[in-house]
């Protein structure tokens, strides 16, 4: 019986489908996830969803400073018991949705965390949203997801995965799986398979965006219904304060025709639309 199988009987843990609770039970793909993490001694990592601690151990063993976030109150209590002497370790029983990653003060004149985690399918895009909006206080991620969720963020313009977290993901990061896990590696095995990306924020966005914001939201109208061309997108009231004229315009001065789908355009192209409806709308006034 492996270790996470003994735990789980020690500690009478009946494990939550709901809250994605499928733990590794496989030690070596566990040091593979987080060598793909480059840990150096010393640094922060904010781990979400901590579980029984297989990745937190190895984590505080390479020398990291660890900040789990677990939100059920029985595994908090239990990696707090197994963790008691671990002045490494800091047990936070929190949702990860509402964490605050801007609020750590990391150690050794560092500014950023990274966040390593093996996030439950649930709250995967939320999750993965949340923590591009605290881009500035991470310097990568390192998330284990269900592996079709994994090809969303990492898919090319022209693909069925390609949407709104592909955009997002070439624009602000350099994203790649690194890792697939068969499903054998969890216990309670699960149906799918999973895989790790990485993904290392850039400096700078990969295009120059003159409202980071506005971006993500012509993003998210672009991409409202995938099936209808990026006009009928955009003209179908979520930018009320652009005419229909001025839409076109707006289309024509990006350099982007407006028969094309959302999901055909690169995140530059996304980003120079963005840029032409922020023009058109300070001529406006
Ligand atoms: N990292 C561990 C556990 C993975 S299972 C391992 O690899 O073995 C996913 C964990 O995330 C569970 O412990 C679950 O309770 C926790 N979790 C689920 N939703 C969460 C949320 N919103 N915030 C924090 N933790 C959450």
């Amino acid at each position: 019986m492996t270790s996470t199988r003994k735990m789980i009987r020690h500690y009478g843990i009946r494990p939550r489908k709901r809250l994605g609770q499928s733990f590794l039970q496989d030690k070596n793909i566990v040091n593979k996830i987080i060598d793909t993490a480059g840990i150096v001694p010393g640094e922060t990592i904010v781990e979400i969803g901590a579980g029984l601690g297989i990745m937190t151990e190895r984590l505080a063993n390479l020398g990291a400073r660890v900040i789990a976030l677990e939100i059920d109150p029985s595994l908090a209590a239990v990696l707090k018991e197994r963790f008691e002497n671990s002045e490494k370790i800091e047990i936070v029983q929190t949702d990860a949705l509402k964490y605050d990653f801007s609020g750590i003060h990391p150690e050794g004149g560092r500014e950023q965390v990274k966040v390593i985690g093996n996030v439950p399918y649930r709250i995967s895009t939320a999750i993965l949203f949340r923590l591009f909006e605290f881009r500035r206080n991470i310097s990568s991620l390192i998330l284990m997801f269900q592996e079709e969720v994994a090809q969303r963020i990492t898919a090319a313009p022209g693909t069925d995965a390609y949407g709104i977290p592909s955009v997002m993901a070439a624009m602000f990061a350099r994203a790649g799986i690194v890792l697939t896990v068969p499903a054998s590696c969890f216990y309670p095995v699960p149906k799918v398979t999973s895989a790790v990306v990485k993904i290392d924020f850039l400096e700078r966005p990969a295009a120059e965006i003159a409202d980071a914001d506005l971006f993500m939201r012509i993003v998210r109208i672009a991409f409202a219904k995938r099936r209808k061309t990026l006009l009928n997108n955009l003209r179908s009231g979520a930018l009320p304060d652009l005419s229909e004229a001025d839409i076109l315009e707006v289309l024509q001065s990006a350099g982007i025709d407006g028969r094309r789908r959302a999901e055909t355009l690169s995140a530059p192209e996304f980003a120079a639309l963005a840029n032409a409806i922020l023009k058109n709308r300070m001529l406006e006034r």
